[in-house]
C-alpha cells in the first residue's frame, strides 16, 4: 500500500480513538475551559478523515492527502485546538510530500514540522498548559531516538510515552494561555485537554506512519 493510504489510515486511528475518548476530553476542558474540546475535536477529525478519503479516491499523494485533512480540520473544528491540529496537519504534509516513502530522519522533520508550525501560530511556550507541553516532548524525544539510529516504530512510540506523562504531568500546571486562563486555578489537578488529545492521537497514528 502507498504511503497516502497509510495516511489516511492514520487519520482514521485517530478518528476512532477521538470520538471513544470525547466524552472524557470534554469534561476535562469543561473544568476550566468551555468544555467543547471532545466535540470540537471529534468534528475536525470527522472532516479530515472524510478530507483524507476523498483526497486518496482521487489518487492524490501523502502530501496531499495530509494537507487536505488538515485543511478541513481547521475549517470544520472550531476552536482553537482544530486551527492548531489543521494547520500542523497541513505542515506535516508539506513536509512529507508526494513521492516516496519518508525515511526515519524524513519522519523527523515531518513531525517537526508540525510542531513549529502549531507553536508559531498558538506562541504558547513549554510549560504555558497547552498541547505544546505534549507536542514538544514528543517532537524532542522522536528527533533525538531517529538521530541515535533507534527503529522508527519504537523511537515513534517511546515518543509517545514521552508524551503522555508530558500532558499527564500539566495537571500540576496553571494554564498561561488559551480559554481556561480566567479560570487557570480551577485547572490546577486537571491535565491538558490538548495536550491529553495530542499524546493520544500521536500514539494511535504511529504504527501507521512508521
Ligand atoms: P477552545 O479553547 O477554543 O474551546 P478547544 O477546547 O478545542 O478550543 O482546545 C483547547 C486546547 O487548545 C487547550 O487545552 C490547549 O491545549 C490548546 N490551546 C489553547 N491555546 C493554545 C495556544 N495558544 N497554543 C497551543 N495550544 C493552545
Ligand atoms: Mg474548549
Ligand atoms: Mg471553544
Amino acid at each position: 500500500r502507498s504511503y497516502a493510504f497509510l495516511c489516511a489510515a492514520a487519520i482514521d486511528a485517530a478518528r476512532a480513538s477521538l470520538h471513544e475518548a470525547e466524552e472524557r476530553l470534554g469534561r476535562m476542558d469543561a473544568i476550566a475551559g468551555d468544555g467543547d474540546h471532545g466535540r470540537g475535536m471529534v468534528r475536525g477529525v470527522d472532516a479530515a478523515a472524510a478530507a483524507a478519503s476523498a483526497a486518496l479516491g482521487q489518487g492524490a499523494g501523502a502530501g496531499d492527502v495530509l494537507a487536505a485533512a488538515g485543511d478541513a480540520w481547521a475549517d470544520k473544528a472550531g476552536g482553537t485546538s482544530g486551527v492548531l491540529w489543521g494547520a500542523g496537519l497541513r505542515a506535516f504534509g508539506e513536509t512529507v510530500g508526494n513521492s516516496a516513502v519518508p525515511s526515519a530522519a524524513d519522519l523527523a522533520a515531518c513531525v517537526t514540522a508540525f510542531a513549529d508550525r502549531i507553536v508559531q501560530l498558538g506562541k504558547a511556550e513549554v510549560g504555558d498548559k497547552t498541547m505544546v507541553d505534549a507536542l514538544l516532548p514528543f517532537a524532542g524525544s522522536l528527533a533525538r531516538l531517529i538521530g541515535e539510529g533507534t527503529d522508527p516504530a519504537a523511537a515513534w512510540q517511546e515518543a509517545a510515552r514521552d508524551a503522555a506523562a508530558a500532558a499527564a504531568a500539566t495537571a500540576d500546571l496553571l494554564p498561561l494561555k488559551g480559554r481556561a486562563r480566567p479560570l487557570a486555578e480551577k485547572s490546577l489537578g486537571t491535565p491538558d485537554p490538548g495536550a491529553t488529545s495530542l499524546a493520544m492521537v500521536f500514539s494511535v497514528m504511529g504504527p501507521h506512519f512508521t
